[in-house]
């Protein structure tokens, strides 16, 4: 049977200038390695036999509708901007209206060069495909907006990084790629008549009740301010919080050298390019507000008298903090079980969380444990919880029984790092198991399940990831 993907491809219908086309480089031997039948089915796609999806979603086909392309885009990088990035390495095949009225790209990563592809092949291994995979459909899992994942591929081809690595190609699903650094581009190349189109496009396909490149920068906010604060309550680092990895949508994207804490450390950072802790856990509230700012001068380039506009911006983007902090604390609330608020709840969650830090504690399996015995027993000194707990007790005694709110607001499992590397040497070595096992245990994360608790234990000192790559 042949795969059929319903396209309604809007992004290939704009103007010139936005985009270079440009198909996928067919690959040797396309095997597949993973399909979400479940995300296929929400965008009307029919699966096909595996070995035309292989050839479809490796790149070697280009299916009925599509209208592949390579998107523009520019970004700070480290804070550095970069006036031209685009897909280097991504192919937009293009859209599907989902069953739920939704419009999503369907894009291949690591499907071959393109215009864009500077000094890169424009190809991905196996790791940081399945990486992503695993990662993005746990975000999803967890309820936190993320782009998704709808198929891997083996290539069958070798590619050269330090060493040479079995290749792949991800099928990422997205509500859009559009990014800060899609505006940023043709702001600074002074191009106000593509920046005005892009406006009008993001506003109609993701907040169509936003008015004027205010409101969408509004509406931008508003989304990343929630999702900030998400990764927050997960223990999420991202890891590569540039202006090209922030999108308009507010989805999570680019899932390069992320990883969620094991023990818990405000400045915990995993990235092995990020040297000064730029995109450290607790700075990331920070960034996104510098990210929104660039989205903010890029925005107001469309005026005929910017100038006139910028307090109106500035102000938009100064709300940003504090509402970072309120949607923190109406999710940290919920993490330890307060289903009302109270003048105090602040400081009480800060007080944990010093204490974590000071007693290695660990972020996730902590706050699952609150209410029960295990929760002491995650820190180095016991009687450092017990201290804190007598406080948290007597503020209990003035709210409702937590133990439902503090299973809902708190995972019993998330894709820890140890078990994704793991899984990525077994996988390379052709066992596809434990990534099986793995995806299906995130699958359902606030549940328990006793036969994959083995999944849930921290890292023993030997098995502890020191450095997450970009694994460009
Ligand atoms: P990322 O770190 O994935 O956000 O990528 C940053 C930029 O580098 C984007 O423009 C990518 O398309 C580009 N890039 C990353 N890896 C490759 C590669 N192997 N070949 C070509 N371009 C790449
Ligand atoms: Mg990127």
């Amino acid at each position: 049977m042949t795969l059929s993907i319903p396209f309604d491809n809007s992004y290939a219908r704009l103007a010139d200038g936005f985009f270079a086309r440009q198909a996928p480089t067919p690959v040797k031997a396309p095997r597949l390695l993973a399909f979400n039948r479940d995300l296929a089915q929400v965008l009307g796609i029919t699966p096909g036999d595996l070995g035309d999806m292989a050839q479809v979603f490796g790149g070697n086909r280009v299916p009925d509708g599509a209208a592949p392309l390579a998107q523009l885009y520019a970004g700070h990088q480290f804070g550095q901007y970069n006036p031209q990035l685009g897909d280097g390495r991504a192919i937009l095949l293009g859209e599907t209206l989902g069953q739920d009225g939704q419009r999503r790209d369907i894009q291949l990563k690591g499907s071959g060069p393109t215009p864009f592809s500077r000094r890169g092949d424009g190809r991905a291994w196996l790791g940081p495909v399945l990486r992503e995979y695993l990662v993005s459909e746990a975000m999803h899992a967890l309820g936190i907006p993320t782009t998704r994942a709808l198929a891997a591929v083996a290539t069958g081809e070798e590619v050269v990084r330090e060493t040479l690595l079995p290749g792949a190609v991800l099928t990422r699903v997205a509500a859009s790629h559009l990014r800060v650094g899609t505006f940023q581009i043709f702001a600074a190349r002074g191009d106000t008549a593509r920046l005005r189109d892009l406006t009008d496009y993001a506003i109609a396909r993701h907040y169509p009740d936003a008015e004027g490149p205010l409101g969408l920068l509004t509406a931008v906010r508003d989304a990343q301010a929630r999702l900030i604060a998400q990764w927050m309550s997960v223990g999420f680092i991202h890891g590569v919080m540039n202006t090209d990895n922030c999108t308009i949508s507010g989805e999570t994207i680019d899932y390069g050298p992320c990883a969620f804490m094991d023990g818990y450390h405000p400045n915990t950072v995993y990235s092995s390019i990020d040297q000064f802790g730029r995109y450290a856990y607790s700075n990331q509230p920070r960034i996104v507000v510098w990210n929104l700012a660039q989205l903010a001068t890029a925005l107001l380039q469309q005026f005929d008298a910017p100038e006139t506009q910028v307090d109106a911006a500035t102000e938009i983007v100064h709300a940003m903090p504090a509402m970072i902090d309120a949607e923190w604390l109406r999710l940290f609330r919920a993490k330890i079980g307060l289903s009302t608020p109270e003048d105090g709840d602040a400081a009480l969650i800060a007080d944990l969380l010093d204490r974590m830090a000071a007693n290695q504690a660990d972020f996730t399996n902590t706050f699952r444990a609150l209410g029960t015995d295990g929760a002491r027993d995650q820190f180095a000194d016991p009687a450092a919880f017990d201290g804190w707990a007598a406080k948290w007790r007597s503020r209990l005694a003035r709210d409702a029984d937590p133990a439902d709110l503090l299973a809902r607001a708190n995972p019993w499992i998330i894709p820890r790092n140890h078990r994704v590397e793991q899984m990525i040497d077994a996988a390379v070595a052709g066992d596809m198991a434990p990534f099986e096992r793995l995806s299906a245990a995130l699958a359902d994360p606030f549940t328990p399940h006793p036969d994959l608790a083995d999944l849930t234990r921290p890292p023993l000192a030997s098995e502890q990831v020191q450095a997450t790559f970009c694994g460009t």
